[in-house]
């Protein structure tokens, strides 16, 4: 049975990659049948935060990525938290000292640096030189009389080859000769990451790893850690990086990088999941709209592609507004009211008046939703004048002697109307352009422009009805 893991540093907010990271294990372990472990690592004190990890795990529960086991839902290699394993690790530690395959070392900095630079004046690569590998029981003394708190390192081979075939980038290997013993474990008795994620993986069981590319320059060590632990060594798949339009690795520059900026913004966790799901991952055929249950039936390793994924903010746009098509008027509403709110448009209570016209005045725009946000821009005419116009080109048209004349006949017309709706505005507007004899866009742009500001936008006579007889009628006399 397949386990995978999503294992989070909760340093900062819940990235777009993070997150790619965790629907790809998420579709493995639900298209396998599997398990879907989450665990928190902490051990970077300095930078983890609490706060993090909620934003983190809010987001994936935002996204639907439930998980079977791990942190907040439990299991049976808890606890799920690294800063809550450090008797674990202490233990492995204590192991690998006893058996020989590592040790302290007692190396300061200052030693430390004095060798790097001597190495590198020889042109060689800097690895540590296993000063401290075979220290007597005198020399030990010595170094802790002079009050040397000493970290611990690993036993590395030197002429050993690492092998492993990733699951995304075919048969990879390492020379051992430029690794060096390294630290597993600082002075503070704080396991470093490559030695934590090892011995959590295999105690939990973990028989896949799927994981940013970042860190498969780490894999090696790791790879020598499970084998002086003794533990069975996982599958490896490594994800591409997500790059920005620009082909440059995805930074604020590209705009939100965050999985919350996007539900911020009013994109629907579908839509995202589809989206991300596509980062990466190329299906069959043409097909890029995917419910959840496509995706678990399609979803494979094997279509994960090694070259660099790029983020296309218009195609997450364009798999939004389709996402966003499928929603009802109320749940359309809804899903923007947070944005209306936040406008000033509207205060919550509503009366079932005023939320009926709401969702025609939302359902009216809905076209032009890429996102939620959208809506704001989109409804404003409904809520505010428009502002006077500016452009020199609009100014003309409404400028114009015909202009004048015609807006002044609609808003006698409509108000002379027994009923208000768009059937009849639609009716009266006719009879208006017969009486006067002005027609096409010369009939058209006035009213437009009076009422929005703008020459163009959907269904005129919708808006005239949407937006009220008094509304129209003092904005058309304005002018
Ligand atoms: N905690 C690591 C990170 O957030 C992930 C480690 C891993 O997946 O092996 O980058």
């Amino acid at each position: 049975k397949i386990k995978v893991r999503f294992a989070p540093s909760p340093t900062g907010p819940f990235h777009i990659g993070g997150a790619r990271s965790a629907l790809f294990n998420w579709l493995v372990a639900k298209h396998t049948g599997g398990t879907f472990l989450v665990r928190i690592e902490d051990t970077d004190l300095a930078r983890s935060s609490r706060e993090s990890e909620e934003n983190i795990k809010e987001a994936m529960k935002w996204l639907g990525l439930n998980w079977d086991e791990g942190i907040d839902v439990g299991g049976d290699n808890g606890p799920y938290r690294q800063t809550e394993r450090l008797d674990i690790y202490k233990k492995e530690v204590q192991r690998l000292i006893d058996e020989g395959k590592a040790y302290y070392c007692y190396c300061t900095e200052e030693e430390l640096q004095k060798e790097r630079e001597e190495q590198l004046a020889e042109g060689k690569t800097p690895v540590y030189g296993g000063h401290c590998r075979h220290l007597t029981p005198e020399q030990v003394e010595e170094y802790k009389k002079e009050g040397r708190k000493p970290v611990v390192r690993l036993v590395v081979p030197t002429d050993k080859v690492y092998a492993f075939d990733d699951m995304v980038r075919g048969h990879v290997e390492f020379q051992s000769s430029g690794v060096g013993d390294f630290i597993i474990m600082k002075s503070d008795g704080i396991p470093v990451y490559n030695f934590a994620v090892v011995i959590d993986d295999a105690l939990m069981g973990v028989t896949d790893v799927i994981r940013a590319e970042e860190h498969l320059s780490n894999t090696p060590r790791q790879l020598a850690i499970y084998e002086a632990l003794g533990y069975k060594v996982p599958r490896f798949g490594h994800i591409s990086l997500i790059l920005g339009s620009d082909h440059k690795k995805m930074s604020k520059r590209h705009g939100a990088t965050s999985v919350q900026a996007y539900r911020d913004m009013g994109y629907l966790p579908d839509a995202m999941v589809n989206y991300l799901a596509l980062l990466g991952w190329a299906p069959k055929g043409e097909q890029e709209l995917f419910t959840r249950e496509e995706l678990i039936k399609e979803f494979s390793m094997d279509r994960v592609s090694s070259n660099d994924a790029v983020f296309d903010i218009e195609k997450l746009n364009w798999i939004n507004f389709q996402y966003m098509k499928k929603l009802t008027a109320p749940e359309l509403l809804d899903f923007v009211m947070p944005f209306l709110e936040k406008a000033g448009y509207v205060t919550l209570p509503l009366s079932d008046e005023k939320r009926d016209w709401l969702e025609k005045v939302v359902w009216y725009v809905r076209d032009h939703l890429y996102f939620g946000q959208q809506v704001v821009e989109n409804v404003k005419p409904f809520f505010e004048e428009p502002a006077p116009v500016e452009d020199a080109e609009i100014k003309a048209i409404i400028d114009a002697e015909d202009s004048h004349k015609i807006l002044a006949a609609y808003a006698e017309a409509l108000k002379a109307l027994p009923e208000f709706n768009e059937d009849s505005i639609k009716k009266c507007f006719k009879a208006v352009m017969k009486e006067t004899g002005i027609k096409g866009k010369a009939a058209f742009e006035p009213v437009r422009i009076a009422l929005t500001g703008q020459t163009q936008g959907p269904g005129l006579y919708t808006m005239i009805e949407l937006l009220g007889l008094e509304e129209t009628e003092k904005r058309l006399n304005r002018f």
